[in-house]
């Protein structure tokens, strides 16, 4: 079956250069931050925390930041733009006024809390410096408590940012530093709103200096920077090793009773590195996972009803390749910002075609290519014509092949999902072997007999 290789936005996407996530792979320029214009201060802590030659988007953009011109920088995940932009900010923090003077906005918690971990990293060179993280999820009221006192840096998710405004807890009438960061993911996850209502209550683009970075620079993030930002200065990394973004897309048309057959067939037959499984209800995930559990895969649920402690530690989990199969519900896949993604398979297609866009750019992250499989089912098949006219072509779809439905399925894992249980198996094929001597599960979900 042809499968069909396509960029995951329907926006037009320039190619972009890759790095690894991981900085053993990080490319280095041959420059020393030791050549730029900072404080004695600020370049002996850069050295402390080990960094001499500054990579490629370093390089690029911290001459442009620290003459004080507005920045739009296209550079991939792991590239070290935090390093990037953070220096630059601490450069412009000299005035220890009382006051919020910098805005570093994210698109997820983990991002913000990588971020506030490295710029407090780079801080120690100039003490007292306020650094604070705002995101969602986190209990209002102790962000509150901790905005008593303005901090300097204001890290944080859009959202939560805005709500802060709204209650008068922030101010950002004297904010001259400004960064979006992965501005692409930012409007990919819907934050377009949030991020103008925030540009209009900053003071004006040429009372502010303002960076944005972005892994992809399609029509919507430049429309941004030019009506928001003053004159921006554009910069690209490239390091000549250029990789598109590559997801292979497929939709499998089932009946209901199909769907855990297939899914365990898929799951058998595919080289999964790490894979999102999408479904379009918490009910659903619960279901789905315990088929998983109950067939011998190591898999765990993220819905909205998982508290943020056990959510980190899945994600936790996740990251580090113990935990294959993350089962997942839309609006709690938002936080999932991991670049070895493997397989997103839609369990469910999703009833809002745009969700399609975001479920499968959680694969093919970085340069890495990936693999989207949707099940159309009685349910939500109807979604796939929305579907395909919102990306703007057909999905390649066809019948499962047999071998998909070949095997027998056990039943369901009792034992409701939990996320602090020790993995089982970190190879997510490995639990395939011992199948075929029931199938004790009820008539809905009985296997089609494939011949
Ligand atoms: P990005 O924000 O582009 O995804 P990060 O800022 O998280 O990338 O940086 C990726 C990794 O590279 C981090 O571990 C960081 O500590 C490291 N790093 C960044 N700049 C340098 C440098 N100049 N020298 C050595 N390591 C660096
Ligand atoms: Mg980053």
């Amino acid at each position: 079956m042809g499968l069909n290789t396509v960029f995951p936005s329907a926006q037009p996407l320039l190619p972009y250069t890759t790095h690894s996530s991981n900085s053993p792979e990080l490319s280095m320029t041959q420059m020393n931050f030791s050549s730029l214009p900072l404080s004695a201060e600020l370049l002996e802590n850069i050295a402390a925390i080990g960094y001499e030659k500054m990579t490629p988007i370093q390089a690029q953009s911290l001459p442009i930041i620290l003459q004080g011109r507005d920045l739009l920088a296209q550079a991939q995940t792991g590239s070290g733009k935090t390093a990037a932009f953070g220096i630059g900010l601490l450069h412009k923090l000299i005035a220890r006024a009382n006051q919020t003077q910098a805005l570093v906005l994210c698109p997820t918690r983990e991002l913000a809390d990588q971020v506030s971990k490295e710029l407090r990293r780079l801080a120690r060179a100039i003490p007292n410096t306020r650094i604070l993280t705002l995101c969602g999820g986190s209990p209002i009221k102790a962000q509150y408590a901790s905005l008593e006192q303005p901090p300097h840096i204001v890290v944080g998710t859009p959202g939560r940012i805005l709500k802060h405004l709204e209650k008068g807890s922030l101010q950002i009438l004297n904010l001259n530093l400004l960064v979006l960061d992965e501005a692409d993911r930012m409007l990919d996850l819907g934050f377009i709103k949030d991020i103008r209502f925030l540009f209009r209550r900053m003071p004006h683009p040429d009372k502010r200096l303002s960076m944005l970075y972005s892994a992809t620079l399609p029509l919507r993030v430049t429309e941004l920077a030019y009506e928001h930002m003053n004159n921006p200065q554009q910069v690209a990394v490239d390091t000549g090793k250029v990789t598109a973004h590559r997801i292979t897309e497929q939709v499998y048309y089932v009946s209901n009773p199909e769907k855990i057959p297939v899914l365990i067939g898929l799951l058998s037959n595919l080289e999964i590195t790490r894979c999102i499984i999408f479904v379009n209800t918490k009910h659903v995930a619960e279901k789905v996972c315990g088929y998983l559990r109950g067939n011998g895969f190591n898999a765990d649920v993220l819905s909205g009803d998982v508290q943020q402690k056990k959510r980190q530690s899945i994600l936790n989990r996740f990251t580090q390749g113990e935990l294959p199969i993350i089962v997942a519900t839309d609006v709690a896949a938002r936080g999932i910002h991991v670049d070895e993604v493997s397989h997103v398979i839609n369990y469910d297609l999703p009833e809002d075609a745009e969700d399609y866009v975001h479920r499968i750019g959680r694969t093919a992250r970085a340069g890495a290519s990936g693999s989207a499989i949707s099940l159309a089912c009685e349910t939500y098949s109807f979604s796939l014509p929305e579907i395909e006219s919102y990306i703007g072509y057909k999905l390649n779809g066809s019948t499962p092949p047999p071998e998909l439905l070949a095997a027998e399925i056990k039943p369901p894992e009792k034992r409701p999902t939990d996320g602090t249980r020790p993995a089982r198996r970190n190879n997510p094929r490995s639990g395939n072997k011992g199948r075929g001597r029931h199938s004790g599960h009820g008539d809905r979900n009985k296997q089609r007999n494939p011949g």
